[in-house]
């Protein structure tokens, strides 16, 4: 890897690509590796927040996206037991605050799709899909990283940087021993209706 500045991305869900797409616009060199397919077609997280919205929007993404999603100005939580509306939160007073005053319904493989498209564009930023890391290992001034691609061999790349983007089971983390801080709230169940005919998003707690 040549350049000013390289990163090695783990993990092509959201959040890697997103930061590819960061470090890729500003002329980073980027080796991004996704163990699964970064083209899957579960839906996984449907909802896209506000503050999201504006981020997703500095990067051009927002435009791609929102014709593939639902704009849900308000959201509403029910009881599911009863019936009863506990919550109805009416996106509108945030217009101070943000450009999108809403939420996207618009499904996580959407949002992969378009942003691994708008990755392409980049010719610093190399997408290997099906390659797992394996090993992880830091000096002062690198980090080095043993992948397995999708051909079955292991290859060694290096950068300055590495961002581990690997979700909840981190390899990245497992390799640095970095521990992972879980918050003490309580868990909720939700069952999220799904955004085939509404415009409006509801929640059944
Ligand atoms: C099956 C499933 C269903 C879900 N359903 C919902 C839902 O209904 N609603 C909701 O709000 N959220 C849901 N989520 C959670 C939501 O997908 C995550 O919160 C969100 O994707 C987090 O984004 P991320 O980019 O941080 O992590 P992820 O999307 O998890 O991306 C991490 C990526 O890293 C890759 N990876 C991991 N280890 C390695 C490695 N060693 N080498 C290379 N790549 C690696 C993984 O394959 C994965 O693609 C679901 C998640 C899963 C897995």
């Amino acid at each position: 890897m040549s350049g000013t500045r390289s990163v090695i991305v783990v993990g092509g869900g959201p959040v890697g690509l997103t930061t590819a797409l960061m470090l890729g616009r500003a002329g980073t060199r980027v080796t991004l590796f996704e163990q699964g397919d970064i083209l899957h077609q579960e839906p996984r997280a449907t909802t896209i927040h506000a503050a999201t919205l504006d981020q997703l929007d500095e990067l051009g993404v927002y435009s791609r996206i929102e014709p593939l999603g639902i704009i849900c100005p308000t959201m509403r939580y029910w009881d599911r037991a009863t019936g009863e509306l506990i919550a109805e939160f009416d996106h509108a007073v945030l217009a101070a605050e943000t450009s999108h005053p809403w939420v996207l319904q618009c499904e996580q493989n959407k949002l992969s799709r378009v942003l691994f498209e708008m990755t392409a564009a980049f010719p610093s930023i190399e997408v290997h899909n099906g390659a797992k890391v394996v090993a992880c290992a830091q000096t002062a001034d690198r980090v080095d990283v043993r992948a397995r691609l999708s051909n079955g061999t292991e290859q060694a790349y290096s950068a300055e940087y590495l961002v581990g983007a690997d979700g909840a089971r981190s390899t990245v983390r497992e390799q640095f021993g970095i521990p992972f801080r879980r918050s003490g709230w309580a868990a909720y169940c939700s069952q999220a209706m799904p955004p085939t005919s509404i415009t409006r998003w509801e929640q059944w707690a």
